[in-house]
């Protein structure tokens, strides 16, 4: 790259000093997208090939990046957790967890009424027959129930039906038997701030480090926004 035509791509570069044991949510949102889909013709409003390939380059950052504890993507945004070192800080509602689930409430609820506005604006132009303006029109004020049934019974659709990957975005983790994660539910159980830091040796971060290399992936679509996600996966929070 150096002396070539991207090496402007450098000066994108930056360097942040994270403050040590804490949790970060990294957000990434595609620039430019709304043309970028018009131009490659994406299938509106859900393009899954285009889906698919953010979540695999989330796949393969986090294999680069064993500290990326998950990663969560919805149209052309991703959220990645990762702590800057591991295992610190054990509650459920550390930086993290209080981070992902207020953003994840706000936001899953949000992704969910902009998907559902989505679906019915294209589904009013490619099956309604209607342009921008007037599938804009119509749907101006709706509630979000009036928009199931405009999708129902004008347009023969069941929101219900649509894939789960548009409507709930995709969770990308490492998938660990949770017997053998080593965590306790105790770990991931609601109780007061615990700050206090496990004492790994060398040989355990190693280990530990590891273990995250040669886990397997798993991407999954389901509402993380529900504690039972966590507290089936108390990994994650570790
Ligand atoms: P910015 O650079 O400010 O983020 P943007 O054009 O990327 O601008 P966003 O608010 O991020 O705007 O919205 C993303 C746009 O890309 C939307 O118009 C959305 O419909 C489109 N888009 C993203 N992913 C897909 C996909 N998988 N299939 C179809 N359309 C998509
Ligand atoms: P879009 O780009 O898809 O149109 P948006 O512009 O509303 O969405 P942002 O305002 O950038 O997106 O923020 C997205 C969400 O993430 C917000 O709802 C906000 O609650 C949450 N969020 C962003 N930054 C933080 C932060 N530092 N701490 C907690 N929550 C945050
Ligand atoms: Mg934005
Ligand atoms: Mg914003
Ligand atoms: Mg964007
Ligand atoms: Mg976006």
């Amino acid at each position: 790259m150096a002396k070539s035509k991207y090496e402007y791509v450098k000066t994108f570069e930056s360097s942040t000093t994270l403050l040590p044991n804490t949790f970060m949510v990294v957000r990434i949102d595609g620039r430019g997208f709304h043309k970028l889909s018009a131009k490659y013709r994406f299938e509106k409003p859900n393009d899954r090939q285009a889906l698919e390939l953010m979540n695999a380059a989330a796949t393969a950052v986090m294999k680069e990046l064993p500290d990326i504890n998950c990663a969560y993507g919805i149209s052309d945004e991703f959220r990645q957790a990762a702590v800057s070192s591991y295992a610190i800080v054990r509650w459920k509602s550390s930086a993290l967890p209080v981070f992902l689930n207020f953003a994840g409430l706000h936001e899953l609820e949000a992704s969910h009424i902009n998907n559902l506005y989505n679906t019915t604006f294209w589904a009013l132009r490619q099956k309604g027959g209607m342009d921008a303006t007037q599938a804009e029109e119509r749907l101006k004020g709706t509630l979000a129930s009036e928009k199931n049934e405009i999708l129902f019974s004008e347009l023969k659709m069941n929101y219900k039906n649509e894939a789960e990957m548009f409507k709930k975005g995709s969770i990308v983790y490492r998938d660990y038997d949770n017997s053998s994660s080593g965590f306790s539910r105790e770990a991931s159980a609601p109780a007061v701030f615990n700050s206090e830091k496990p004492k790994l040796s060398k040989t355990q971060k190693e280990e530990e480090r590891d273990r995250r290399v040669k886990a397997s992936m798993t991407i999954e679509n389901t509402d993380i926004i529900r504690d039972d996600f966590w507290d089936q996966r108390p990994w994650l929070l570790s």
